[in-house]
């Protein structure tokens, strides 16, 4: 199977439990809830998404022939080094191209394979840390994982509700929007409010990291 990769990078996990760890970023080309055009995004079923995922065009971006040349593509990205090998894997929606032969060719190159995925596709075997990030209207299939990252406020999503999902953490991110006060706000009071949730903030953002 070919891939189509936007971008591919390292720098730090911005978001999440891992935040802050040394990732060569796989960033797919396309997601199944919005076509990534401005003209698309009111009628999308997603349409506060803050990445650019349309093409190829991005830095280490491309297409790849096969598992065994992207893996090596993310190994040159990571450079030297054996220590933690860590690749974060998102998109657009990366469970419509991932597939066991990239995530057995990236363990076999000594990456945990990290994913980030809205849960509307069931996730593959293999994957080492698996986040769902649920949008509302959507139907998420995928209720299980390591880190289930809720981006707050969404009207149409009820925190309790998910609370029943099997994830080993559970995580509010304020939406990156116009009103990022309010929704920083809002993220802190429901914490306060259940603390079954913790705050996630866009870390890169702050750093200047891409
Ligand atoms: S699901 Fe994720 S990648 Fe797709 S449009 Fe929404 S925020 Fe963007």
């Amino acid at each position: 199977m070919s891939y189509a990769v936007k971008e591919c990078f390292l720098t730090l996990q911005g978001e999440g439990v891992q935040s802050g760890s040394r990732a060569v970023f796989l960033r797919f080309a396309g997601c199944n809830l919005w076509s990534g055009r401005e003209q698309d995004r009111a009628a999308a079923q997603c349409n506060f998404c803050d990445t650019d995922f349309v093409g190829t065009d991005g830095e280490g971006g491309g297409k790849f022939a096969d598992a065994a040349q992207l893996a090596d593509h993310v190994l040159a990205t990571w450079g030297e080094g054996e220590d933690r090998r860590l690749v974060v894997i998102t998109g657009g929606e990366p469970m419509l191209q991932l597939d066991p032969a990239l995530v057995d060719a990236l363990h076999d190159r000594g990456f945990r394979v990290a994913v980030e995925s809205n849960g509307t596709l069931p996730a593959i075997g293999g994957i080492d840390w698996l986040c769902i990030s649920p949008k509302a209207g959507t139907e998420v299939v995928q209720r299980s994982g390591d880190e289930l990252k809720l981006v707050w406020p969404q009207e149409g999503v009820d925190p309790s509700d998910l609370e029943r999902w099997d994830f080993g953490n559970f995580l509010i991110q304020p939406m990156d929007c116009e009103a990022r006060e309010e929704a920083l706000g809002a993220a802190i009071r429901l914490v306060m409010d259940r603390p079954r949730w913790r705050l996630s903030l866009q870390t890169h953002k702050l750093t200047g990291l891409p």
